[in-house]
């Protein structure tokens, strides 16, 4: 008779997360029992960076966890609480993207525990090289599908010298997402360039206390090595905006006032859901080329006219990237099929026009049924990747690149992400 078997495993160090994965499939055979297990990690453990930004000399095998405080002002850069290792599973991103990238160009290298048990480090130190598979990419974006990272070595970047932020509302939202494409197609260095609707910030203005007008608006910072430099880009994004409908520039010029502005930026998700006390959030995003934003946001504000619920817009535009807050009643089913029809009804608008059905959230289970039309193919060989690394299904299953139908796999309710 089968048995069921759920684990909770917190290992701390790679060689005792090893050991269990060997142990649940001995000498590469089927495991016995149909185990579910479950790994909680705290902060990944990373190889220490130099002060120049780059990997120091310390032997890979040597784990030098990094001090408490460096580990803060990392954290500080990882959405709500996540883990570097999730980030780095879901190839994670936020505001500062478009000047720094994505969790794609900040990881140098990992080390992997496969589903057998065997441990494999990618990436080296040199700036470059030209041997073999990119295992780093490989695994960066795979959501826990092909093995379980325990270490993350990451770019770190200098914090600049000259630093200045502002808001700015827009007459309509199809003017604040010109002007982030011009941003863009001017190669202004932005370091942030992100887009609240008038749902948002009216939901912002309330539940972190600003005081913007309830209007289409950008969030913008500016990094530089001078006040000079700092200045100069910011009268460039102000010709920008107001050519397309700016408006009502807000400069937040001391450190406690950006602070307090990107604080309500992060806490926007929380806003959304204050809009209807006892409600739940239901998320999705997408990403399309930067000359296709501006339409794709535009038709989508069209069809969340026809909402039953309060929704929000905000998003890292600059990448192309946007996002939408339902704030739902999950016991609902009308609710949820007519939120789940906009859902849809965004992602193929946004694989249409050349573009992703997610640029951050990744797949889960959520994303599944429009990976085939995304991928085509290359969707077949994700699963020959997902067969060769774990043949016997163990990690994530149901996730990513889900089994054909005829394999009998449904996914269950608790394997949403
Ligand atoms: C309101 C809201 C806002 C968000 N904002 C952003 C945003 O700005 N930018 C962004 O990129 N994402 C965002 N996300 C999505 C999500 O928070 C991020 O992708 C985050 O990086 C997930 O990290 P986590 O540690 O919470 O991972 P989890 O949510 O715990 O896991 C995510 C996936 O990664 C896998 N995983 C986790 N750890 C590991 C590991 N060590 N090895 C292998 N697989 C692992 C899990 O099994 C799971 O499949 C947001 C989500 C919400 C709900």
């Amino acid at each position: 008779m089968e048995r069921t078997v759920h684990l909770t495993l917190q290992p701390r160090e790679t060689f005792v997360l090893a050991q269990y994965l060997r142990h649940m499939v001995p000498d590469g055979r089927p495991p016995r029992v149909s185990s579910r297990f479950l790994l909680d990690f705290g902060l990944a453990f990373l190889h220490q960076i130099g002060e120049d930004g780059r990997p120091n000399d310390a032997s890979p095998s040597e784990h030098v966890p990094i001090s408490e405080e460096d580990a803060l002002s990392l954290r500080e850069l990882v959405p709500l609480n996540a883990t570097l290792g999730g980030m780095a599973a879901t190839r994670a991103s936020g505001t500062t993207a478009v000047r720094y990238g994505t969790m794609r160009e900040n990881v140098l290298g990992l080390t992997v525990v496969l589903a057998d048990g065997r441990v494999v480090r990618t990436g080296t130190r040199a700036r470059k090289s030209a041997a073999g598979y990119d295992l780093t990419r490989l695994f960066v974006g795979s959501e826990g599908t092909l093995g379980v990272i325990t270490e993350v070595t990451v770019r770190l970047h200098g914090v600049p010298d000259a630093v200045s932020a502002a808001t700015c509302a827009f007459a309509t939202i199809q003017g604040a997402v010109d002007t982030v494409i011009t941003t863009v197609q001017l190669e202004i260095p932005v370091a942030r360039i992100e887009l609240l609707d008038e749902v948002q910030m009216d939901a912002c203005n309330r539940y972190s206390g600003l005081d913007c007008p309830v209007a289409p608006t950008l969030f913008l910072e500016f990094h530089g090595p001078s006040e000079r430099s700092v200045a100069e880009q910011a009268e460039m994004v102000r010709e920008v905006a107001l050519e397309h409908g700016g408006s009502q520039f807000q400069w937040a010029t001391d450190a406690e006032a950006r602070r307090r502005l990107w604080k309500a930026r992060h806490d926007a998700y929380w806003a959304a859901l204050a809009l209807r006390p006892g409600a739940s959030g239901l998320t999705t995003d997408v990403c399309v080329p930067i000359s296709h934003l501006a339409q794709c946001i535009v038709e989508t504000k069209r069809d969340l006219a026809a909402s039953p619920v309060p929704v929000a817009l905000v998003g890292h535009v600059g990448d192309g990237n946007f996002h939408l807050v339902f704030v739902v009643n999950p016991d609902d089913p009308a609710e949820m099929a007519a939120v789940k029809q906009l859902n849809e009804r965004m992602v193929l608008r946004a694989l249409a026009m050349g573009g992703t059905c997610t640029g951050e959230h990744g797949v889960g289970v959520g994303k599944l049924p429009y990976m085939a039309r995304e991928h085509g193919e290359a969707l077949e060989v994700m699963r020959a990747v997902k067969q060769a690394l774990d043949p016997h299904n163990l990690m994530n299953p149901g996730k990513l690149v889900a089994p054909p139908p005829d394999a009998g796999f449904v996914p269950r309710a608790d394997d949403v992400p």
